[in-house]
């Protein structure tokens, strides 16, 4: 591991899922493009002034949880009870330090509860009731209603999922998602990975996804850091996370080649989809999606920055 590297390097993502280009209006998707050049100037100032790749993906996704636009934090997916249940985990690489919380309904930013739980108890993982008790006993903890998550595009989101539920069409694959994530190398050469969500439409008894799970939706080590978005059950089923950066420790796989064979051809090959944004210790950075879109920024080693919806 270098003491230091050149530059830094962000990704994020904003979820992965069936955007369909005629579906987005020209003002919604130059909304989106707002948002996450605004998370990524967040994440991106701390990283530029020598900040950790922590300190940078949990800024960069508490800018995505703020945004109404995305599964995370305001604007999070309801459940079946007509609620929302966040989940949310960092990691950091060369620590391998890591927390989440599972099901959490009050906390407004479940990425900085989730750090908390890192920093500041002796667990990884706290989930409901226990999360938000924990969350009682920090002051830097803000808490909201549980109603002040709602937004009328996932009511209605959750109407018709219910409705489809009803009529018992086929099957959840490619409903529109929409987590977000962030992935960071900083100028140390420190790498770290952060996930927030509400889930999925219509969740019920208490499921949790890949998301706040370390090694499903959210990794990193001394050599990747990776977070994922897609269908749950499948990201947790494949180790999503945790398989990209064993692909790269014990066969030796380029970041590209790892993240593909796994987002590509494991998370489908099960009947999945979703997509992962990676970045390794030398800066290179992986965005693959088997969806029709992935909602994606990243700044790269040689300064260059971009975001973007559709393959293209
Ligand atoms: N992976 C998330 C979950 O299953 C959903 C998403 O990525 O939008 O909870």
């Amino acid at each position: 591991m270098p003491e230091s590297v050149a530059s830094f390097v962000l990704a994020i993502h904003g979820g992965a899922g069936v955007i369909e280009r005629d579906q987005l209006s020209a003002e919604d998707a130059a909304a989106i493009h707002a948002d996450l050049q605004a998370a990524l100037d967040a994440g991106g100032k701390v990283l530029a002034n020598g900040g950790s790749a922590l300190d940078a993906v949990q800024t960069a996704v508490v800018a995505l949880e703020e945004s109404p636009r995305f599964n995370a934090g305001k604007g999070a997916v309801y459940t079946a009870d007509g609620a929302h249940e966040l989940d949310a985990s960092v990691m950091e690489g060369h620590t391998r330090r890591a927390g989440a919380v599972a099901g959490a309904r009050t906390v407004r930013n479940p990425v900085v509860l989730a750090r908390a739980v890192m920093e500041h108890s002796s667990h990884v993982l706290l989930m409901g009731e226990g999360a938000e008790r924990f969350a009682d006993t920090r002051e830097d903890i803000e808490r909201v209603d549980n109603d002040w998550f709602d937004t009328e595009t996932r009511h209605a989101q959750l109407r018709q999922e219910q409705l489809r539920e009803r009529e018992q069409a086929a099957s959840l694959k490619g409903a529109y998602f929409g987590t977000v994530g962030a992935v960071a190398l900083d100028l140390h050469g420190h790498l770290a990975a952060a996930t927030s969500t509400g889930g999925m439409t219509n969740k019920r008894f208490g499921r949790v996804g890949d998301s706040p799970l370390i090694g499903a939706g959210n990794w990193a080590d001394e050599r990747v850091a990776v977070s994922g978005t897609g269908w749950g059950e499948f990201f947790i089923r494949c180790a999503v996370a945790h398989d990209i950066a064993a692909r790269m420790a014990y066969g030796s796989a380029t970041l590209e080649a790892a993240a593909d064979a796994v987002v590509m051809q494991a998370v489908p090959a099960l009947g999945g989809d979703g997509g992962a944004i990676a970045v390794d210790a030398q800066g290179n950075i992986a965005l693959p999606f088997n969806t029709s879109g992935m909602y994606r920024g990243w700044i790269a080693r040689d300064g260059s920055r971009g975001t973007a919806i559709f393959r293209d």
